[in-house]
């Protein structure tokens, strides 16, 4: 699947948010946008009043950055969480949370989904105890994910699980730092998913 791979601070000037695509140095005072709030380009510091149809459009762009997303990668979650029973926004945001390297950077594996995308590309994750190399991979109550019994691969989730160890732990996933694995005890609610979008925007920019 075809991804972004210009450089990422530059994503997060855009959107004037902490995207927090970088791993650890987003928790620091280097982040970049700690240093250089302001769009990027020529024109960056004169951005003028958006309209209704730009605001939608920023959250969107807010939202499928984060996870690292093409348009058309992304329409496809909102049109398949358009077709389920429920709020549209929150299943949207269900099923991104409960793709398989959202939930490795959430248990802490990876400092972020960048890097847990990485590790599941190269096989280094496994889940109800096969080897599974697609980041996409959506999961649901009950799988059990684990690092792979390979040394270095263990050793660098380690160091992973103490960099984020100051992060708040999650009520629907169950993390064992010792065996270096997880699981899925529920589906997450809106108020359990922190990321700072808001989900309705998104619905009505694709329900035009
Ligand atoms: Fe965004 Fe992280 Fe870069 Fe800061 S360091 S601008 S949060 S990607």
């Amino acid at each position: 699947m075809a991804r972004y791979v210009g450089p990422v601070c530059r994503l997060c000037r855009r959107e004037g948010i902490k995207l927090f695509l970088k791993g650890t140095k987003c928790e620091t005072a280097k982040c970049t946008l700690e240093k250089r709030a302001a769009p990027p380009g020529q024109h960056g510091q004169t951005r003028t009043k958006l309209s209704e149809y730009g605001v939608q459009l920023r959250e969107k762009q807010r939202l499928k950055r984060m996870w690292g997303m093409l348009e058309q990668q992304f329409k496809n979650y909102f049109r398949k969480a358009a077709r389920q029973k429920g709020v549209t926004g929150e299943t949207l945001l269900q099923s991104l949370e409960l793709r398989l390297d959202n939930v490795v950077y959430r248990l802490g594996f990876s400092a972020s989904r960048l890097g847990a995308r990485q590790a599941i590309l190269h096989g280094h994750v496994h889940v109800n105890g096969h080897k599974v190399n697609r980041p996409s991979f959506g999961l649901k109550i009950g799988d059990q994910i684990q690092i792979a019994n390979r040394p270095n691969v263990m050793e660098l989730a380690k160091l992973n699980l103490e960099k984020t160890a100051s992060r708040p732990t999650l009520a629907w996933l169950k993390l064992n730092r010792e065996g270096l694995k997880g699981e899925i005890v529920s589906i997450p609610t809106r108020e359990e998913i922190s990321v700072p979008v808001n989900e309705r925007l998104i619905v009505e920019l694709y329900s035009k």
